[in-house]
């Protein structure tokens, strides 16, 4: 019987260094392995672009975490998705994503993987016929989901999302950096392959960049890990050392992410300056059926539009305190981050475009009075 999502965070790939007895396994810093004779490998290290002790711990980790076979280690988010399509896909090969996908994986799929043949059509992945059709209108290969959505919070049905894609012979990639492997198991939901960027909850500390692929199937992985060996875009030993400290706690923060995010929330739905409030925990929001069947909670995103239109978001944006006026998401910290000229840019003018009164919320881990206090005094400046 497999352990329990906390145990195995701490103890997958941790295994007490078999020399010195230390709990924490050791930083390999080293670039290369000394032989025993030529080709006379101790444990298979030979050179760092290859293998790593450290990085390898953390991608046993990050298996034992999403129920993947296998895990491969990214220096970033981006990097990761660039291995995993240029792995699967060839040039000609089509990719179907949502329409409100992650502007740098939109960026990434249209301006670079296109110079390579890769084509790809938008669509809202939570409307299954559009994107049944979508799929069938081009020779796609993989389609690629995220829920919840960033920044619009949409949930989409995994299972029912897998199905429209096996149906074509595709691939489905779901990038759980939203909700984190704590709160939502995507390869047991039917996806065939799960990317992070692990910058984001899986670290959960702001302070080490990365990305991650975990998948179950044998001859597909060995393709990822022959890109990720041949181009090397590894993680670093320093970074894959803080995201395994990092992803030991994910599921206590995660808890507290979820429980104070859901108080922000309601706080912010009762007040007058605000239109909408997105986040799927709110019984009104259209996806939460669907992401309370799919998901244990429902994280620390929230997003919120302004009556005042794009000043007053701007304004809110500018005043937080405790809330920090960043890009990126997931740390211990709160962040605030106004999408249509941050995160988003790249997508501003295209289809994929993020509304102008739009604030993005990580709701950190602080004390919840705190958080609320500051969101009063900064609405109290409209
Ligand atoms: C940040 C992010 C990425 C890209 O990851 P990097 O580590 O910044 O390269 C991809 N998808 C989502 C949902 C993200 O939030």
């Amino acid at each position: 019987m497999s352990e329990g999502f906390n145990t195995r965070a701490i103890h997958a790939g941790q295994t007490p260094d078999p020399t010195t007895g230390a709990v924490i396994p050791p930083l390999y810093q080293s670039t290369t392995y000394a032989q025993d004779g030529i080709g006379g490998l101790r444990n298979g290290y030979e050179y760092g672009r290859g293998t790593n002790p450290t990085r390898d711990a953390l991608q046993d980790q990050l298996a034992a975490l999403e129920g993947g076979a296998h895990a491969y280690s990214f220096s970033s988010g981006l990097a990761a998705e660039d291995a995993l399509i240029r792995a699967l896909l060839a040039p000609g090969d089509h990719i179907v994503l949502g329409n409100d996908a992650y502007g740098g994986t939109y960026r990434l799929i249209n301006k670079v993987l296109s110079a390579w043949g890769i084509t790809n059509a938008a669509v809202d992945m939570s409307d299954v016929g559009a994107l049944t059709r979508a799929i069938a209108a081009g020779n796609t290969k993989m389609v690629w989901l995220e829920t919840p959505s960033n920044p619009m919070m949409k949930i989409s049905d995994i299972a029912a999302v897998a199905q429209a894609a096996h149906d074509a012979g595709a691939w489905l990639v779901v990038d759980n950096t939203f909700a984190s492997p704590y709160l939502q198991q995507p390869l047991a939901l039917g996806a065939d392959i799960v990317v992070h960027s692990t910058t984001k909850y899986i670290g959960g500390h702001s302070d080490a960049v990365g990305g991650a692929v975990i998948l179950n199937d044998d001859a597909a992985a060995e393709k990822i890990g022959f890109i990720q060996f041949a181009v090397g875009a590894v993680s670093a030993p320093m970074e894959a050392w803080l995201t395994t400290r990092g992803l030991k706690t994910l599921g206590v923060r995660m808890d507290r992410h979820s429980s104070n995010a859901m108080a922000v929330a309601k706080w912010l739905r009762d007040q007058p300056a605000v239109e909408n409030v997105l986040y799927p925990g709110l019984e009104d929001h259209p996806g939460h059926d669907l992401a309370k069947a799919q998901m244990k909670d429902f994280g620390g995103m929230v997003s919120v539009s302004f009556k005042g239109g794009e000043a007053a978001a701007r304004k809110v944006a500018e005043s937080t305190r405790v809330f920090t006026l960043a890009e990126s998401l997931g740390g211990v910290e709160s962040l605030m981050n106004y999408p249509s000229e941050m995160t988003h840019a790249s997508v501003k003018g295209t289809e994929l475009a993020v509304p102008e009164n739009l604030l993005r919320l990580s709701v950190g881990i602080e004390d919840l009075e705190d958080l609320i206090a500051d969101l009063q005094q900064a609405l109290d400046q409209l």
